[in-house]
């Protein structure tokens, strides 16, 4: 028996436990896996002494995320990197866009385009204290809302009402500056032609240069430990290998869990799970207790696009042709904005992208320990269908890997001579890896309107709380949805401590 129990180690887990072992619970964690920290763990993928981010690798929240803020992991060992840039956005032709936490530095790099991104630089910089708590509070975000003021609010609608290409386009002059932004909301499902799409891709190039796209020294592995070291400080516990199979209610209310192994674990205040919304409750939940609309709802639950990763060990760095994308913490592909429309599309019917875009993360560039003196890791994912007609077999791997070497050659001649090894991740070995990732969507669902806000993950169960008393979701698959800020679990457990007074 423990007063609670939170289902799954990812980063919104652990920071609900660490919340609630904090003010006094007894707190047990379950992870189904061997290795706590679910997206934010770090491996020797390839050849050893090389370490690789398993999920995230980026983390612009780390310093500037209330969870993170109050858990302050940095007191708990946790040191974090830069890089002189953050995203860089090489094309074929030579020209790259620019993004970096020295403003200046972005002015003169983007040329003509230096003044706009001025611009939205320091009205974020002055907006940030208040907006990013707004937007990551419980929504709706009532009293930070009204502090936040109508001006900025004003600036926030006029964005969200266009699509990443129609603020490209209307805010910056070369094709160089015009990708950047439409590149950035590929990071989820959100393509540069869809309605009211911009603000996904503008809300990352903000917080990436605000708080950087900065890394922990030794790996994002070092987060989970960190957090994993709060909790324990606290009287919490973590159980690996521990997969939860179903939540036993009692009348109307969840107050035990059962796990793989067959054992029952009662928890008398409360149950928290970091897992996937469609799971919870078509799966872990007895069906008699939910509604037909929640059963309904997360049938039709829609799902962001599936993930394919890569990691490699290099004999040195990548040989970029353009000099900014050497310093580069996250380097974009995509050549423009019809480039990463027409990638869009080809994932959206289901086809494995010929040319495909890249998220490609130089961490060992920013923090030497990942890799043995003189070398290099390189982590690259790309978007892709989560089922592939004919499947993710070895042969469509290899020739999809291929196809993501071949596009970094073309932007860095020579860097296929520097491969030492390389591996490669489709949607069923994440999904595998991690039950959170269906198909391999990184994202907790789509990241459009359908699937924001109020409608996060259904409605009326937008603020933690279930259908089941005592019952509560605290995954990137509620507000403020996918990224490592722990404000998912973070709002979670403040549900539950209001919850049991
Ligand atoms: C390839 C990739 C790249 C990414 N890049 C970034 C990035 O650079 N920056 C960023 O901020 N975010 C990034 N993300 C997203 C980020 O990792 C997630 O948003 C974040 O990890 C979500 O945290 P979570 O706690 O909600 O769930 P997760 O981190 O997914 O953890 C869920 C945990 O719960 C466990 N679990 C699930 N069901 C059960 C059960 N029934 N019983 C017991 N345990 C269970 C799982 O095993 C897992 O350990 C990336 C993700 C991927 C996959």
């Amino acid at each position: 028996m423990t007063d609670v129990v939170v289902i799954g180690s990812g980063p919104n887990g652990l920071v609900a436990a660490c919340v609630l072992a904090k003010a006094g619970l007894d707190v047990l964690v379950l992870e189904a896996k061997m290795e706590p920290g679910g997206g934010v763990r770090t491996a020797e993928n390839t050849l050893p002494g090389f370490k690789h981010d398993v999920g995230a690798g980026f983390f612009p929240f780390g310093r500037h995320s209330p969870a993170f803020v109050d858990l302050d992991l940095e007191s708990m060992g946790l040191k974090w990197r830069h890089a002189p840039i953050d995203s860089a956005h090489p094309a074929r032709d030579g020209t790259c866009g620019v993004l970096a936490r020295d403003v200046a530095r972005t002015v003169e790099l983007l040329g003509e385009d230096g003044p706009a991104w001025e611009k939205i630089a320091r009205w974020y910089e002055s907006a940030a204290d208040k907006l990013l708590p707004a937007l990551l509070e419980t929504f709706p975000p009532i009293t930070r809302g009204l502090a936040i003021g109508p001006a900025t609010i004003a600036k926030l609608a006029s964005v969200a009402l266009s699509s990443g290409r129609g603020f490209a386009e209307r805010t910056f002059r070369t094709e160089a500056a015009r990708r950047m932004i439409p590149a950035l909301a590929l990071h989820t499902d959100v393509g540069p032609d869809d309605p009211l799409g911009a603000i996904v891709g503008f809300m990352l190039a903000v917080t990436g240069t605000h708080g950087g796209f900065q890394v922990p020294e030794g790996g994002a592995g070092m987060i989970t430990r960190a957090l994993i070291k709060r909790l324990r400080e606290s009287g919490g516990h973590v159980h690996v290998g521990a997969r939860v199979e179903f939540v036993i209610t009692e009348g109307s209310r969840a107050v035990a869990v059962r796990t793989s192994t067959g054992e029952e674990i009662r928890a008398s205040h409360a149950i928290v799970a970091d897992t996937a919304a469609p799971t919870l409750f078509l799966e872990l939940c007895e069906q008699r207790a939910l509604p037909s609309t929640v059963l309904d709802a997360m049938r039709k639950f829609r799902r962001g696009f599936g993930t394919f990763k890569a990691d490699w060990a290099l004999s040195g760095p990548v040989p970029w042709k353009a000099e900014a994308a050497r310093e580069a913490a996250v380097v974009h592909t995509g050549e423009n904005l019809d480039d990463l429309a027409r990638f869009t599309r080809e994932v959206r019917d289901g086809r494995l992208p010929e040319d495909p875009y890249l998220v490609i993360g130089q961490q060992s560039l920013l923090d030497p320990t990942r890799a043995p003196i003189g070398k290099q890791t390189l982590y690259a994912y790309s978007r892709v269908p989560s089922d592939l007609e004919g499947g993710y077999g070895n042969e469509v791997r290899e020739r999809f890997l291929d196809r993501m070497e071949q596009r970094i050659e073309e932007l860095a001649p020579g860097f296929r001579d520097r491969i030492l090894a390389r591996v490669a991740f489709a949607p069923p070995d994440l999904e595998a890896m991690n039950e959170n990732l269906l198909g391999g969507d990184l994202g907790g669902g789509t990241a459009d309107i359908t699937n924001q806000l109020f409608l996060r993950p259904m409605f009326p169960y937008f603020r933690y709380r279930t259908p089941i008393r005592g019952l509560y979701l605290g995954s990137s698959y509620a507000h403020p949805g996918a990224g490592v800020h722990g404000m998912c679990g973070y709002n979670a457990a403040k549900a539950v401590l209001a919850d049991i007074g």
